[in-house]
């Protein structure tokens, strides 16, 4: 094992510092895709990585490459790295902590004079949070050419603003983002490593401060499902003559809820929620009886035959209760990711090199959709490494103990270390 590698937690505390603060927005901070608190972040990325000599890259999509040049630099190199933005109101680690491994594992070498063979590339890549632009895994995607051209004209939540407007405004190139344009080749790509917080509770609650990931789950979801049925008087109309939206939606959730439990006893892997329910506010009443709901479905599975055959009985449940009760579901457009499994071999020597360098982890699958499933699918040998959270993610109380993340950038630095991982 390589020995002079430290982390610097005090490198990495310092810029987790200056992100917190800079890109406040309580509680939590807020770090928008292409806004202002991710170009933020981007800013500070760039100035650091000026500081440790690496060589500076920008693609047309904004997605930010950091390189840390090999002795032998036409051989295929790794990237380490993560996103930037957030979601609205969330937490400073999830994203950031990639991104920040990367550098802080790259100037861990660079100080103890070790310079591999392969080069090594920090990338911080753009917009992954769906919550801007109702796409998944947007930046990786338009770094690997996978990014369909009309994406570009999806408008941001908060600002109405197309994806092209928003991406002309940091000074990129749009133009050039789109219809299959490689900005990073996945054939000249040796592995791609993310460290990211566990969004989950396994990791705290089995004390063990890291997890190797074998899988990411895909999904499917329909964001704005409706129940159509009929208004009516709630005394004044029998049940037989209803056509009630929340009951037949409540139908659909009992139903579901059954199929879950029955996959899950097979020992499949899915999730099912129903994470919006909502009657209009101008329409709906104590005395009526609703007849219309909204909801949205997100259902995730690591098995892409899991997913279809929770779609199939979605379909199936979606007519009989029609059916049953005269209401009608308009689902609305379907939306999702493809599952990914992680590469065995990377992952094992990542379990090598925590053994060796004393470090607890697990195994576990990823129930939260990463970038590094765009990387897997695209054929690159892929690596997550996710870090114990405390307090969940996706909120302002999001936690990671930084002993946590300096363990486990500890063990992706000297994985990087070695001339022998081929
Ligand atoms: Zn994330």
């Amino acid at each position: 094992m390589t020995d002079g590698i430290a982390i610097d937690r005090a490198f990495a505390e310092r810029l987790f510092d200056e992100l917190a603060v800079h890109t406040t927005d309580a509680p939590g901070v807020t770090r928008a895709a292409f806004g202002e608190g991710e170009q933020f972040a981007h800013e500070v990325m760039k100035r650091e990585a000026a500081m440790l000599g690496l060589a500076q890259r920008v693609d047309p999509a904004g997605n930010l490459y950091l390189t840390y040049e090999g002795r032998d630099p036409a051989l295929p190199g790794w990237v380490v790295g993560s996103h930037l933005d957030s979601v609205p109101h969330g937490g400073n680690f999830d994203g950031a902590a990639g991104v920040i491994a990367g550098l802080a594992a790259v100037r861990a070498l660079s100080e103890a004079g070790i310079h591999p063979r392969r080069s090594i590339t920090v990338m911080a890549i753009r917009a992954e949070e769906s919550n801007w632009f109702p796409l998944s895994y947007l930046g990786s995607r338009a770094a690997l050419g996978l990014l369909p051209q009309e994406s570009l004209a999806t408008p941001r939540s908060d600002t109405g603003l197309s994806l092209r407007e928003h991406m002309a405004r940091l000074g990129l190139d749009p133009t050039r983002v789109g219809s299959g344009q490689v900005h990073l080749d996945p054939a000249g790509l040796h592995g791609f490593i993310e460290l990211h917080i566990e969004q989950g509770p396994v990791l705290e609650a089995e004390q063990v401060p890291i997890g190797l990931v074998t899988g990411i789950s895909g999904s499917f979801r329909y964001r704005k499902a409706r129940v159509l049925g009929e208004w009516g008087h709630s005394g004044a109309v029998p049940r037989a003559h209803r056509r009630d939206a929340v009951f037949a939606l409540a139908r659909l959730i009992t139903a579901l809820d059954a199929c879950w439990a029955a996959l899950l006893a097979e020992g499949e892997t899915a999730t099912i929620t129903v994470g919006e329910i909502g009657t209009d506010p101008a329409l709906h009443g104590f005395s009526k009886v609703p007849g219309e709901v909204a909801f949205c479905l997100d259902v995730r599975s690591l098995s892409p035959a899991c997913l279809a055959r929770i779609h199939d009985e979605l379909m199936r449940l979606v007519a009989r209760i029609e059916a049953e009760t005269g209401v009608r579901f308009a689902l609305g457009e379907r939306t999702g990711s493809t599952p990914a499994r992680l590469d065995a071999a990377l992952r094992a020597q990542l379990a090598g090199v925590a053994k060796a360098r004393e470090a607890g982890f697990v195994e576990m699958a990823s129930g939260a959709g990463h970038d590094t499933a765009v990387f897997a699918n695209a054929g690159v040998r892929s690596a997550l490494v996710f870090v114990r959270n405390q307090n969940g993610s996706h909120n302002p109380d999001e936690a990671m103990r930084l002993e946590d993340f300096v363990a486990a950038t500890d063990v992706i630095a000297h994985l990087l270390a070695r001339d022998d991982n081929e």
